[in-house]
């Protein structure tokens, strides 16, 4: 069933390069379809070499004016983009549901975080300070950071308006000048920086944009001597072969990575709570959120009841139209992205048993929509508990006591969060450190606070994003050491001669 179409929708999407719209050098372009109905309804750039040396170049040139203004100045800059974001809140919403198949009711939250993480990085610039060292009366030591340069981002097709935010806002705080490449199958909300940031007083050539295939535009990116540090957030595998390229030219890289997190649910929990909390966590922006809790780990006295309990759920939550405030569940984002979920459903099938849901519902004859997905007594070497499958499928797993909760929770190759639901604080914080994962939240679903780490461990990632971390990433320090007395030098040739 097809959403309906936003007002605005542009024709053509078009690169973005020392704040000039452009085509490719090559006139190169490629297809955008929304994946309610699989329409192509827009073409964009398609970026190579050549427009990524353009950006870079862009990004080079205002390097030293943007990276040397005040931090108060760029701090302006950034409240106001986040002014501009808010303002197209609603445009913003319909275009991200429209185009990745999020319900609208999600993406109507996605300009709200996207314009605090502006806000968020505004304020950490301007409240940092450097760290300064003294040794007795003899030196004196200071860390002076600078922004690394010109910072190369590329970003997911899931939440993608907000992704972008969430590296270009700690990037432009820090003083980096960059070039983003946003994911192909979503480029539509990436069509609307240009103006945000125009209106909002940024400089033309501090933000550059080039649309295009990962294994050109983005390839071309990763492998630009100008760019000495990468920002990526997307799959393990891509991640993977980007810090191999990356090696050539040593650049920084952070990764955010896949996740297939636990939701370990001891029998003392509120069971009320787990259970709107792991519906929500592995269902709400379509299964298709890095941090989605699609492993649940129920303890064996409310397994059953645990498991048909979700099962029910799953069977009623609404899955029809992005555009819908009704709709629960949306589109999956893409027809290649579709067919390799239900291909892990059928998988599932084979390896488990379906106790919801593993159909396209019955009143959505076309586009990319499935059931909410429940495996339940999936086996830990099952393929469906180790892989990611990045939509709304979830695999249930009993388990005896806490030692086993741990080994299931920790028995896959990735490790980006874990949310655990007891009564029992103190096991509840053992738990939380015994599991391998980045980020772990105890009776409580995903909610971020925006000044603590982001990252994963395992194949989930490498290093971490948010609050300090952040301006870490995107600045170098240097440290200057001063004396402030005497220096003992051993003297070195000023021995008798003889
Ligand atoms: P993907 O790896 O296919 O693509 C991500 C981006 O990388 C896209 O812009 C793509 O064009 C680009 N790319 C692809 N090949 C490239 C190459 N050779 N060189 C440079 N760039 C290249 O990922 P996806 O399918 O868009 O996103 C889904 C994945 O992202 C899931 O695994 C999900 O868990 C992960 N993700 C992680 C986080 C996190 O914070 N850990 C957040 C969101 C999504």
């Amino acid at each position: 069933m097809p959403s309906t179409r936003p007002a605005g929708l542009p024709g053509t999407i078009r690169h973005w390069i020392g704040g000039e719209a452009t085509d490719s050098a090559d006139g190169r372009t490629f297809d955008v379809s929304d994946p309610a109905s699989n329409t192509v309804y827009a073409q964009a750039s398609a970026g190579g070499p050549t427009d990524v040396d353009r950006a870079v170049a862009a990004a080079k040139a205002t390097f030293p004016a943007w990276s040397g203004l005040s931090n108060r100045a760029r701090a302006t800059t950034l409240h106001h983009i986040a002014d501009e974001v808010e303002a197209c809140h609603e445009q913003l919403a319909q275009f991200e549901s429209y185009d990745s198949g999020l319900p609208i009711t999600q993406a109507r939250g996605q300009a709200r975080r996207a314009a605090e993480n502006f806000r968020y990085f505004a304020d950490v610039i301007v409240a940092l300070g450097e760290e300064a060292f003294r040794q007795g009366e003899e030196q004196f030591s200071y860390v002076v950071r600078a922004p690394v340069g010109v910072a190369g981002l590329i970003t997911p097709w899931n939440t993608p308006f907000m992704l972008e935010s969430w590296k270009l806002a700690p990037a432009l705080a820090a003083g980096c000048t960059l070039v983003l490449k946003p994911a192909e199958w979503t480029p539509l909300s990436a069509g609307l920086w240009p103006r945000i940031l125009a209106d909002a007083g940024l400089p033309a050539g501090v933000v550059n944009i080039v649309h295009g295939i990962g294994e050109e535009a983005g390839q071309a990116l990763v492998d630009h001597p100008d760019v000495p540090l990468i920002s990526f957030t997307g799959s393990t595998d891509t991640g993977r072969h980007i810090v191999r390229s990356s090696a050539q030219h040593l650049k920084s890289t952070s990764m955010e990575l896949g996740g297939k997190s636990p939701a370990i649910v001891f029998a003392d929990a509120d069971l009320e709570a787990a259970l709107d909390s792991v519906v929500f966590g592995v269902f709400s922006l379509n299964g298709e959120r890095c941090t989605a809790g699609s492993r649940v780990l129920v303890e064996w006295p409310v397994y059953e009841e645990f498991t048909r309990r979700l099962a029910e759920r799953a069977e009623r939550v609404k899955v029809g139209p992005p555009s819908d405030p009704a709709t629960e569940v949306g589109a999956l984002v893409h027809p290649e992205h579709y067919a390799r979920v239900l291909h892990y459903v059928e998988t599932g099938i084979k390896e488990a048993r379906l106790a919801a849901g593993g159909r396209r519902p019955d009143h959505l004859p076309e586009g990319n929509y499935l059931q909410p997905t429940v495996f339940a007594d999936v086996s830990r070497d099952a393929r469906i508990f180790q892989e990611e499958i990045f939509g709304p499928v979830v695999a249930i797993a009993p388990y005896d006591d806490e030692a086993q909760a741990v080994a299931l929770a920790n028995a896959t190759q990735y490790g980006l969060a874990a949310y655990i639901w007891t009564s029992d604080l103190k096991r509840g914080h053992r738990i939380a450190h015994a599991v391998e994962s980045g980020m772990v939240w105890i009776n409580s679903h995903n909610v971020r606070d925006l000044r603590t780490p982001f990252g994963g461990v395992k194949s989930s990632g490498l290093g971490r994003e948010g609050g300090a971390h952040s301006i870490d990433f995107y600045t170098e320090s240097k440290i200057v050491h001063v004396a402030l007395g005497e220096v003992h030098t051993p003297r070195f040739g000023a021995g008798d001669p003889a």
